[in-house]
């Protein structure tokens, strides 16, 4: 086919030879990927409403910053690194790309703007960068393969591996990159002048390395490498294209829209369904996800973008302590079921509920809702409003855990999860022996203050967590703050209620709150209950502003208000553990630190796993009540990590984390020797009060 062609000047030639055969491989290249697409898109046709369409630029902001940025990619160093290289290569190669392939079927075509020194700059930048992505190829195969990094490994309970189709993709990838530099480097050789050599710009790249090789090499036998190269490059390009939406590296093209669309609210829950407001939830015939169709289109597109890195299942504390719950596989699964139910050639199958078939309902109570596997998601996967959702689901068909029962039947009742009297729940403020050190008013329309301290279930009924609670009105008052709590009419904040599922039981407490808020004629709310916080603050409306009382204290400290005795050097060692719900959630995690370090004295070290990889205590929706079926407990983990740090008191800003926490330490056999105190218990004891010493921490017994 190209032994006619004798002269350095044609070097186009040789691909105009191939020009029909390129032309239908671009034309079926792109056909197949098409009708692909449009068969993925299917499913998403079918799925819910998700208003996902507002605040443009704040979804800019996320692309720049996450997808164009790699953000989350160096919270993993190797990883991480190794995904921003061939990230970034593919970016710059992505022009060079189109050129390539254009050129099989226009050969003189230049890109607008790459003529000239321009041109010759991105010729070098693109030598470089497919060098560096087929290093990068190398390396990943070679890691994949020798060191197998444990969170690649797919547990028999989650599926098979997908090892094999990951190496795959990885040699696919290098040859695109050998292909591309084989037909760069021999048309180069052939351009050159006779006697001269072609321009070696990029030194040492592969380009330049081919281009070396082949220098000697004679004009026929260039023709047929810059050729194949072509077309190697050609079949590599839409086979990679083609091939991409089968598994996980569907990423490569969702990526961009699932980053665009992602969540732009921190703490917020999604809706039973999106356009139906709450008055009108009475007239929906089912709650929450119980088939794939179910989700929206939106959390069927982070199926499709899991790129199985296995960073959310790293940091998930219930796939840590062997509950059956790993987020990756929600998502792995999820996919899966869509590729089978969805095929490639035929109609959608008949859907099937997806607890029993493909997720266990013990998998999808074992969550926490920390927000830890989204904390780390490169993607920007959504996995609380999933779970939920399929919570709703299950809690619509009835199926609720036994162990669950009594305290929603409480709640439903009583307003409490524990069952008790209403009237029980300002007990702890109205002992006689703390109204002395402390009166705490009732603003029950006799009473009226700005401030209202909404101290929740947990703090106000459980004997040992009622300490805080006295801590918290302690510090109100010494600072002066003018404040009240609603005692009898302050029913659960039903912030858990809500993530466990029961949409209708959080919506009755929180008109009734809210109902109450209002009657109080509060301006603000304070509270140390961290769900309650992000209650407040996020699934109610039309409630004044809440702080969390780590925010007023350090606000306090700051302004002088509040200073402390110097604590009397014992050799504890304190480490804070950040709340689920103050820290991820809500991104309070200086605060409460800043708190601790302003207390003369203290020595802090921080645990490994902090601030925004803080590893939950095991408490949250609704955990404190749930059995699962493991022996191990997520807060003796986290106990031991304390320990681990050397630390031996642990300082907490949650009536949650205290129960845990303390429980832990028990069941770890660290009694004696590790402590757990809550921030405002702690400050309160160390409060320097005028006229009194030790005072404060004896009054606190
Ligand atoms: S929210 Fe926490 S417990 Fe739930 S899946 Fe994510 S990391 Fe695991
Ligand atoms: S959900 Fe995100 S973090 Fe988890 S495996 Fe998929 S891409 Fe990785």
């Amino acid at each position: 086919m190209l032994e006619g062609i004798q002269s350095a000047a044609q070097p186009a030639s040789w691909l105009a030879r191939g020009q029909a055969l390129f032309l239908f491989l671009h034309l079926l290249g792109i056909a197949c990927f098409a009708y692909i697409v449009a068969k993925r898109l299917a499913p998403l046709l079918r799925a819910q409403r998700d208003l996902r369409f507002d605040r443009p630029l704040a979804r800019l902001g996320k692309v720049l910053k996450f997808w164009l940025g790699q953000w989350k990619h160096p919270r993993y160093r190797t990883a991480g690194t190794l995904h921003i290289l061939i990230f970034a290569g593919f970016i710059l190669l992505a022009m060079r790309a189109f050129t390539v392939l254009i050129v099989g079927v226009s050969q003189n075509f230049v890109m607008p703007g790459l003529s000239g020194e321009a041109g010759h700059l991105y010729e070098v930048a693109t030598d470089y960068a497919a060098t560096v992505v087929f290093l990068c190829m190398v390396f990943a195969i070679v890691r994949r393969a020798v060191f197998k990094p444990a969170r690649y490994e797919v547990p028999a309970k989650f599926g098979k591996a997908h090892k094999a189709d990951a190496i795959f993709l990885l040699v696919l990838i290098a040859i695109l990159m050998v292909a591309d530099s084989l037909f760069e480097a021999a048309k180069a050789v052939a351009q050159a002048q006779p006697g001269q050599h072609a321009v070696f710009a990029a030194a040492l790249s592969l380009p330049w390395l081919l281009k070396v090789t082949l220098s000697a090499v004679s004009l026929p036998t260039l023709g047929g490498l810059c050729f194949t190269g072509y077309l190697l490059h050609e079949i590599a390009f839409y086979f990679l294209l083609c091939y991409r939406p089968f598994g996980i590296q569907f990423h490569v093209e969702t990526s961009l829209f699932n980053v665009y669309f992602s969540k732009l609210d921190r703490g917020k829950l999604k809706p039973v369904k999106w356009g139906v407001s709450d008055e009108h939830l009475d007239q929906m015939k089912s709650f929450g996800v119980k088939t794939f169709e179910d989700f929206t289109w939106k959390h069927m597109l982070d199926f499709y973008s899991c790129a199985d890195c296995g960073r959310c299942s790293d940091n998930c504390p219930a796939n840590a302590v062997g509950r059956p719950l790993s987020p990756r596989f929600i998502s792995i699964k999820a996919r899966d079921y869509a590729f089978q139910h969805y095929p490639m050639f035929g109609g959608a199958n008949n859907s099937q509920p997806l607890i029993g078939s493909i997720y266990s309902d013990d998998e999808i109570w074992s969550c926490t809702t920390c927000g830890a596997c989204e904390e780390e998601c490169p993607m920007l996967i959504e996995y609380i409003d999933k779970i939920v959702d399929l919570r709703r689901g299950m809690v619509d068909d009835g199926a609720v855990p036994q162990s669950l029962q009594k305290p929603l039947k409480a709640l439903s009742s009583r307003g409490n999860p524990y069952g008790k009297m209403e009237k029980k729940k300002a007990d702890w403020a109205n002992a006689k022996d703390f109204q002395q050190v402390c009166p705490v008013k009732t603003l029950d329309g006799k009473n009226a203050a700005d401030t209202l301290y909404f101290v929740d279930s947990v703090t106000a009924f459980d004997d040992r967590m009622q300490s805080i609670g006295r801590a918290t009105a302690k510090i109100l008052d010494h600072v002066g703050e003018n404040f009240g709590i609603l005692g009898a009419a302050e029913k659960d904040s039903g912030h858990d209620v809500r993530r466990f599922g029961e949409e209708t039981l959080f919506m009755a407490l929180r008109d009734h709150n809210t109902d109450a808020i209002k009657a109080s004629g509060a301006k603000r709310i304070v509270t140390a209950d961290p769900h309650a916080y992000n209650a407040l603050k996020h699934d109610y409306k039309d409630v004044p502003p809440v702080e969390h009382i780590s925010q007023v204290i350090a606000r306090e400290v700051k302004a002088g208000k509040i200073e402390f005795r110097p604590l009397e050097s014992d050799g504890d060692v304190y480490t804070y553990h950040d709340p689920c719900y103050l820290g991820r959630h809500n991104q309070i995690y200086d605060d409460p630190r800043d708190v601790l370090d302003a207390i003369p004295g203290l020595k802090r070290v921080e645990m490994t796993r902090s601030r925004d990889r803080s590893f939950c205590c095991g408490g949250g929706g609704l955990m404190l009540f749930y059995e699962p079926k493991v022996d191990q407990r997520i807060g003796v983990k986290r106990v031991q990590m304390a320990a681990e740090a050397g630390a031996n008191v642990i300082v907490t800003a949650c009536p949650f984390c205290m129960v845990n926490i303390e429980d832990a330490i028990k069941v770890a056999g660290l009694e004696g020797k590790m402590t757990a105190i809550d921030l405002a218990e702690l400050v309160d004891q160390h409060i320097a009060r005028q006229g009194t010493g030790g005072e404060a921490a004896e009054a606190q017994q």
